[in-house]
């Protein structure tokens, strides 16, 4: 794929300008012994230009990373169009646009061969065939899964329970978001599902499109999110449509934000992050989602959702990054689809050795591994934990000779 690395102004990151422990490196990726990193300085600063244009999406034009402006015209009639009609022309427009090649769908490897490519070339720069890094998931875990849903309507409301029942049954929690002002929210409920170890994000306001639109529209409604957010205690951000701006979504009040995908050529904005880990959005973890839409899959593509599911988590379990699924109980939290989630459950429960998280712990792991420091001076690799952070506490070495990333 030809593209341009030109990082954009808001994004230019100098030192000391950004801190060292939420940056998108390729040694910061990786975690790689600082024994090593005066050696390899020139290739750590520009592995995080190339890095930043598929994490920031700088590979689209800059109007392609923002909410399309056929949105604007589509939002005020939506009501308005019943339902089948609305599903109809959203798969007609998609289908409709010029067939991209690049990110691919579901699965794009690009950034993957970028950071593996870096690692072998910097391991031949130091002179060594293999080495220590920092574990991607705590305890040595392969890979993570992490469920997320987004709750459109009273009616996904009242089906949260029975699938939170499903996800509990096969050892999993979630993360619910909501959107803030779309219909009245039960927060007992909220609560209930809390005090069993689920956890509540925010899904903006509500589907009107406006959010990222313009930037004062922007600055009326951002602090009016936080606000209620806060109040009721949701630390992660999803926007409405997955619509965005990366600049504006971290600047936002929140530790985690799961707006972007590392590929779906299906949303109204369209594009893809191409990472199957987290990475820092400025001093926001960004938690890009990979595993496909159920309404994409279902109302979109027509498509049985579990084959491009179960295919896509292998894929990434086999290369140890994050599985992270985006369902929406207004479309599988009921019969025939309910079933075809618990079979995902059932083959996401059979993956070995995963680290089942909320976005929330995947955020703090993400946060803790950054601030750590492999040495590897004397016999044994050692890490250097410089605060007393639970989660830092799992960091494991690990031999890249037997991290399939590195392979
Ligand atoms: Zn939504």
């Amino acid at each position: 794929m030809a593209m341009s690395f030109s990082a954009s102004a808001e994004f230019a990151l100098t030192d000391g300008e950004v801190l060292s422990s939420t940056r998108n490196d390729a040694f910061s990726f990786w975690k790689l012994p600082e024994d090593w990193r005066s050696e390899l300085k020139s290739q750590i600063d520009s592995s995080e230009t190339v890095a930043q244009t598929y994490l920031l999406e700088q590979y689209l034009d800059d109007c392609e990373r923002r909410p399309p402006k056929l949105m604007r015209a589509y939002y005020p009639f939506k009501r308005l169009i019943p339902r089948e009609v609305r599903y109809y022309l959203n798969s007609l427009v998609i289908r409709s646009r010029s067939k991209r090649s690049f990110p691919h769908w579901p699965c794009e490897s690009e950034l993957i061969d970028f950071w593996r490519t870096w690692l072998s070339r910097s391991l031949e720069a130091v002179g060594v065939k293999d080495g220590w890094h920092i574990g991607f998931w705590p305890g040595g875990a392969k890979c993570s899964i992490v469920l997320t849903h987004d709750v459109e309507s009273p009616m996904g409301f009242d089906r949260m329970k029975r699938m939170a029942d499903l996800e509990e049954s096969y050892g999993f929690r979630s993360a619910w978001n909501l959107p803030l002002a779309q219909y009245p929210i039960d927060w007992k409920v909220v609560e209930e599902l809390r005090s069993r170890g689920f956890e509540f994000g925010a899904h903006g306001l509500c589907h009107d499109g406006r959010l990222f639109r313009n930037r004062k529209i922007f600055d009326e409604l951002a602090p009016t999110i936080e606000r209620i957010a806060a109040e009721h205690d949701m630390r992660g951000f999803r926007a409405p449509s997955t619509l965005r701006r990366a600049e504006w979504i971290a600047s936002m009040a929140f530790d985690h934000d799961s707006s972007f995908s590392d590929t779906d050529p299906y949303e109204p904005q369209a594009g893809g992050t191409c990472s199957i880990f987290p990475f820092f959005l400025q001093n926001m973890i960004e938690l890009p989602y990979t595993l496909a839409q159920d309404h994409t899959l279902i109302e979109v593509l027509k498509r049985d959702p579990l084959p491009v599911w179960v295919t896509k988590a292998h894929w990434i379990a086999s290369l140890g990054g994050m599985v992270l699924a985006l369902t929406h109980p207004d479309y599988i939290g009921a019969s025939p689809y309910l079933e075809k989630y618990e079979e995902l459950l059932k083959h996401l429960q059979a993956i070995e050795n995963s680290w089942r998280a909320l976005p929330s712990e995947v955020s703090a792991w993400w946060r803790a591994r950054a601030k750590l420091q492999l040495e590897t001076g004397g016999n044994e690799p050692h890490i250097f934990r410089t605060d007393g952070n639970r989660s830092a506490a799992a960091a494991k070495p690990m031999r890249l000779s037997e991290e399939p990333l590195a392979r």
